[in-house]
């Protein structure tokens, strides 16, 4: 698939900064899968629904309209949920929603469609494996999960929030498990996928490899 770009990786490895980054040097929509994990859990949240209750989970995924818009603020059935699908209580359930195959079912086939119609860097934990396999470039970032959860605590610091470093490492660890055991489309690294360890490198070394590698291979 020409002019696609898949990125796969554990939380908090800079996918999202980097395919942001990666999308407007190359003049590309981002997709952030994730996002969208996100927004069906707020969803149920916000409808009251049991995180058990599975089927209900995949109807609700069904039924709700979720978009982007060019800066890449995501819309839940019209409204911009940007900030509020990055709260603790969401980071705690997303991974449980994320492994419903119905659900996973819903979301990746509206993965697959923008990509068919638009130049895209899409990232995620199974868009190298499963959503788009046959992409043009594949990436797997990676860190320390100590680095990775001194990248969140600083964020949320900048913000003026309050953050405990110890919560914040543990909260990681255990979305790492949930997602790289889970049965369906758990999170692995595509054999065909170019892995980047991010633990000692800057936002600007990650891109310039990335680049590098994207120019070389089109060439
Ligand atoms: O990338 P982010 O941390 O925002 O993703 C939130 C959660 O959504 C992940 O922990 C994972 O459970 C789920 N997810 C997924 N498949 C994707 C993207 C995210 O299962 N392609």
């Amino acid at each position: 698939m020409k002019n696609v770009i898949a990125i796969d990786g554990p939380s908090g490895a800079g996918k999202s900064t980097i395919a942001k980054l990666l999308a407007k040097r190359l003049n590309y929509l981002h997709l952030d899968t994730g996002a969208m994990y996100r927004a069906v859990t707020l969803a149920a949240i916000k409808n009251n629904i049991d995180f058990n209750q599975k089927n209900k989970l995949v109807e609700l995924a069904k039924s709700i309209d979720i978009t982007f818009d060019e800066n890449g603020e995501i819309f839940l059935n019209g409204k911009n949920v940007t900030g509020d699908i990055r709260t603790a209580e969401v980071n705690n359930h997303v991974s449980e929603v994320a492994s419903i195959k119905g659900v996973r079912e819903v979301l990746v086939e509206k993965q697959q469609q923008l990509a068919q119609s638009n130049m895209v860097v899409m990232d995620g934990r199974d868009i190298t494996t499963v959503v788009l396999p046959e992409a043009e470039h594949k990436f797997f970032l990676t860190a320390s999960l100590a680095e990775r959860a001194k990248r969140r605590y600083q964020e949320i610091k900048a913000k003026d929030k309050e953050a405990d470093f110890e919560k914040i490492k543990n909260s990681i660890a255990r979305r790492d498990k949930l997602d790289s055991e889970r049965k369906h489309s758990p999170l692995k690294k595509a054999e065909d996928a170019v892995i980047i360890d991010t633990t000692d490198l800057s936002i600007d070394q990650v891109l310039d490899k990335m680049i590098t590698i994207i120019e070389g291979d089109s060439r």
